[in-house]
């Protein structure tokens, strides 16, 4: 047996005081939430059968949707993308990826790994969608799928296009996914309505639940497709005909993540009880308070207002200012993270969940003003949370 003295433990907790997480995910969650994820029970018997059966419902609010194919899974929203690809796509697929950043890049990487033919669809995200191109190329390709981002966290931008660029690729014959794991929760997103035929999002950011458990739904004509198909999945997990015995016949899959399970389901009651549109005013509140107040320290923020995604705010820094610098500064000094995106100068505050409490913002402010004028680069700080007042008011700022 090797000695516990080869192994020397910490002295103290290496958690020793709670940073606040301020950007692009994971994010606060309420104590109700880490309360349930403390839970553990056995995955399967009645008690999980009626969680579950909760789940699905309180997800068909969420989602704004009325198709019973509602599924959670063990894994990050990257894991619902892959379980949205996998079961619709094989290498005789032919799928069009549209991106504007790193996670529409992401769905086109994971379709081109089931040797589909990909066609990558790129578009400046601050622009207005090219819904012209888009129509010219769907009247000459036939596409069995179209992937797309909602809220592009990578470039802080929001496709505001995502109804109509759904009802043309429907009117083509496409299956829509849509990748709403920054969106869902924090601005509206309408499912049936807009005709999306798969729909996912993750635990984490907008519903504020616990990272690794994430949810996905599957139109009645999507769901017709995956039970119609007649190529196997690759991946096991992820295969959905499988995650229906437990998912909706309450027999064995894996072992559900229990835990997270019961988090999720938190998450979702507190949506519930607040509402979605009165917690899309909070986001939206929240968000433009902070970008507000971002304007008024002299920041330049990184989208234009029509494409500005209020789920995360990106913004440069003043010549003269590292991003590590006034990260570290943040962290160290104030115990407040944000996040950096993706090599790209860019910084980036999250507005999603529990990150919409005044009391967070305020912080942030303060401790971002305090942070450049130690920096070297004096701001007006009182002006900048002034503009903040409206916010704990509960009215619009902007
Ligand atoms: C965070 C994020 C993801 C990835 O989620 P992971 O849980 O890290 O896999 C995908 N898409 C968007 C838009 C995101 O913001």
């Amino acid at each position: 047996m090797i000695s516990a003295h080869a192994f020397p433990a910490l002295e103290k907790s290496f958690f020793p005081q709670e940073t606040l997480l301020m950007g692009a995910g994971p994010v606060p969650q309420p104590p109700s939430v880490r309360q349930a994820n403390s839970r553990i029970a056995s995955h399967l018997g009645e008690r999980m059968n009626e969680v579950i059966r909760q789940i699905r419902i309180m997800t068909r609010y969420a989602f704004q949707t009325t198709t019973p194919w509602i599924f959670g899974l063990s894994g990050p929203g990257s894991a619902a993308a892959e379980m949205a690809i996998g079961n619709l796509i094989h290498s005789q697929s032919k799928v069009l990826a549209i991106s504007s950043g790193h996670f529409g890049l992401r769905m086109y990487e994971m379709a081109r790994r089931h040797q589909a033919t990909v066609t990558l669809f790129e578009f400046d995200g601050r622009d207005a969608f090219p819904l012209e191109r888009l129509r010219e190329l769907l009247k000459q390709q036939f596409f069995h799928v179209v992937t797309l981002v909602h809220g592009e966290t990578s470039s802080t931008t929001i496709n505001p296009e995502l109804a109509a660029i759904a009802a043309l690729c429907k009117q083509h014959g496409a299956l829509v996914v849509v990748d709403a794991v920054c969106t869902l929760g924090t601005t509206e997103v309408l499912m049936d309505e807009w005709q999306l035929d798969v729909l996912f999002c993750w635990g984490q950011k907008g519903l504020s639940s616990i990272p690794g458990v994430s949810l996905i739904a599957f139109s009645a004509e999507a769901w017709g497709q995956v039970v119609q198909r007649t190529f196997t999945p690759r991946h096991w997990c992820y295969d959905a005909l499988l995650a229906a015995e437990f998912w909706h016949h309450h027999r064995y899959h894996y072992t559900a993540p229990v835990n997270g399970l019961f988090a999720l389901h938190e998450a979702l009651r507190l949506l519930n009880a607040e509402t979605l549109s009165v917690r899309i005013i909070r986001h939206r509140n929240s968000s433009r308070g902070l970008q507000h107040a971002l304007l008024q320290l002299g920041l330049a923020l990184a989208a234009p207002e029509v494409t500005r995604l209020n789920a995360v705010v990106g913004f440069f820094l003043p010549a003269g200012i590292a991003s590590p610098d006034l990260i570290e500064h943040l962290l160290v000094e104030h115990k407040i993270e944000i996040s950096a995106s993706f090599g790209s100068p860019l910084l980036r505050i999250g507005q999603m969940g529990e990150q919409c409490r005044a009391e967070n913002v305020f912080r942030l402010v303060n401790a971002l003003a305090l942070t450049l004028e130690t920096l070297g680069h004096p701001v007006d700080r009182v002006a900048a949370l002034e503009s903040l007042t409206l916010l704990s008011e509960g009215a619009m700022p902007l």
